[in-house]
């Protein structure tokens, strides 16, 4: 095993002069009031360590990041019957992208694009009161994460809530295709509190570790999923987790990894550790930039890639 401390210490030394680049997400106003001037990195392994350099131990908005978790609970609620309401295809097209639907009849492309998310939202409300099913989303996380400190942020959410025009759009499109069974506000009152969950990176990467480890929590020794669905949700990460940005993040990173607007990134190494970096400042697609920087260089120190 490398000497993980030391590097990710060299790299979040190398990065530091870099910080405040980018610009942070300010469409959701609540994120907008982020300091940018922070930078975290976290590595959780299989074996048992933890290793964390920088603002590690701070919370920040997961966003998007989320969008893995409640893909996982709606597989082990719905099964494969999920993929008769979106797809698993790459976008090619910014999150919040409405062009597409048009031409797949309302059924998104991923989970991981905002429309997509807002489909397994709805898979997850059957059957419950949205309060409900914001429980079950975040007793998941906190029982991923072996920590039941994790909240959501309401000022996000509701932040979320007053401006999210573009989600109301998606959401009431696909269910003039039958595609959402729910009304669109409390669906969309699921994905905003999803999206506002915070966490630390040293909380974000101990709740990836199930999916380093073949679908079981090391810590606990418990069963998250099966080998084979761990290994499609990490699939879907490495195809479809940066946006349009996904192959260029594929490219140089060479492994799954989920970005938020938040400026966090989840990445997972199989069979050896699980990432997660934060910064705020993004780039024109939305991902954090030195966040995707960091792993990178982790990436090309530890030799860790799924291309061998
Ligand atoms: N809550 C954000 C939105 O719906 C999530 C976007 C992201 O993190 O990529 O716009």
């Amino acid at each position: 095993m490398p000497d993980l401390q030391r590097i990710i210490d060299n790299i979040h030394a190398e990065l530091l002069p870099q910080l405040g680049t980018g610009k942070v997400a300010d469409y959701i106003p609540e994120l907008a009031k982020v300091n940018p001037h922070r930078f975290g990195i976290a590595v959780a392994t299989v074996g048992g360590g933890s290793y964390f350099a920088g603002d590690a131990g701070e919370p920040f908005s997961i966003q998007s990041i989320s969008k893995v978790f409640s893909l996982t609970l709606a597989l082990g609620k719905h099964g494969d019957a999920l993929w008769s309401r979106v797809g698993r295809e790459p976008s090619g097209s910014s999150f919040n992208s409405i062009v597409q639907l048009e031409h797949e009849s309302g059924v998104p492309r991923n989970p991981f694009i905002n429309a997509g998310a807002i489909v397994v939202c709805d898979a997850i409300l059957a059957g419950h009161r949205p309060r409900e099913a914001i429980g079950e989303i975040l007793r998941f996380v906190r029982s991923v994460a072996d920590d039941d400190t994790i909240a959501i942020d309401p000022a996000v959410a509701q932040s979320e809530q007053k401006t999210g025009f573009r989600n109301v759009a998606l959401a009431s499109y696909m269910r003039s295709f039958g595609n959402l069974l729910h009304p669109v506000e409390l669906t969309l009152g699921v994905y905003f509190h999803q999206c506002a969950i915070s966490m630390t990176c040293r909380q974000l990467a101990r709740a990836g570790l199930f999916l380093a480890n073949g679908g079981h929590m090391p810590q606990t020794g418990l069963t998250v999923v099966s080998r084979d669905r761990a290994r499609r949700i990490c699939a879907l990460m490495l195809m479809c987790g940066h946006y349009d940005g996904s192959g260029d993040f594929a490219f140089r990173v060479g492994l799954p990894g989920k970005s938020g607007v938040g400026g966090g990134i989840l990445a997972v190494a199989p069979g050896q550790a699980s990432v997660a970096v934060w910064s705020p400042g993004l780039d024109e697609h939305g991902n954090s930039q030195l966040g995707t920087r960091a792993l990178q260089l982790l990436a090309e120190r530890t030799g860790w890639s799924i291309f061998g």
